[in-house]
């Protein structure tokens, strides 16, 4: 297990030049913690669910991808990409925590979900829609970018995959997860707000958007790993909300009001402010 504590002074510029969905969820969460990251510099150390993700995401990509070049994809290339994906994410400089899961573990979790039916069966059937930039190309890792009146910076955002529906396009971001999300958690989630509001001001109507999120969790065997897919069915009116939201946090991090919060899920000794604040 490794709980390095890097300090890397400097990387941002500060106040940021931008604002994401991550960088928002974690000043709603913790302000404190999201001072000791984007204003000094402070890293948190990178967990091991975060390594499953951004392989497994990369895995993903990778065949829909294929799909989209009109190839087909085995269980066997796919676990392979989701391999080179993870040696590239442990290559990365930082320790991980990687938990009571442990490294291996969580490294068979992503090998069984590269070979798992539900996941097939999910990649296969996806339907990519063209990237709004460039008709040729799939609509995978869409960058999008949000402007808010009264906010001085972009809310920017990469958009997993945007898929054709009978009635327009679904932008998806993909998780995974040990557990299902509970219900009425895929309306809580930012990501798929500020994806919807950044295609919306840049001109698609809203009624031909909608969203979902599309959770991969893993089983201890193939067969047992399942992918929940869940929609917010997010309105106009939901979308306006958390522009306003976006506009208040930007006014808390003009006013520098940074406030911990000791009942946030990120709040135990990995925090590398632990020391600041117990
Ligand atoms: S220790 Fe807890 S309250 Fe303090 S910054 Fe970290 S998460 Fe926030």
């Amino acid at each position: 297990m490794t709980t390095d504590r890097s300090v890397k002074e400097g990387k941002r510029p500060y106040p940021p030049e931008h604002l994401s969905s991550s960088s928002v969820g974690l000043l709603t969460d913790c302000s404190k913690l999201w001072e000791a990251k984007y204003r000094r510099g402070l890293e948190e150390t990178r967990s091991g669910a975060l390594i499953l993700g951004s392989a497994f995401d990369s895995a993903v990509e990778w065949a829909l991808r294929e799909r989209w070049d009109g190839r087909w994809f085995t269980t066997e290339q796919l676990a392979s990409r989701f391999g080179a994906a993870w040696d590239a994410q442990l290559q990365r400089p930082g320790g991980v925590e990687w938990g009571t899961r442990g490294q291996q573990p969580t490294f068979d979790d992503g090998l069984a979900l590269c070979q798992a039916p539900a996941t097939l069966a999910a990649l296969r059937g996806a339907q990519l829609a063209p990237h709004p930039d460039n008709i040729d190309a799939p609509a995978l890792q869409v960058e999008v970018k949000l402007a808010v009146p009264g906010v001085s910076v972009p809310i920017i955002g990469f958009i997993d995959a945007i898929l054709k529906t009978p009635t327009g396009i679904s932008v998806v971001d993909f998780k995974t997860a040990r557990r299902a999300w509970a219900k009425g958690r895929e309306r809580k989630e930012l990501q798929a707000r500020i994806y919807l509001a950044a295609l919306w001001q840049r001109g698609e109507p809203f009624p031909r958007l909608t969203s979902a999120y599309w959770i991969f969790l893993p089983g201890a065997t193939p067969e047992a790993c399942r992918v929940q897919r869940l929609e917010p069915g997010l309105t106009e009116r939901d979308i306006l909300l958390s522009v306003d939201m976006l506009r208040r946090a930007w006014r808390q991090i003009e006013a520098g009001t940074f406030v911990g919060n000791p009942h946030s899920f990120r709040c135990n000794e990995l925090c590398p402010c632990w020391h600041e604040c117990f």
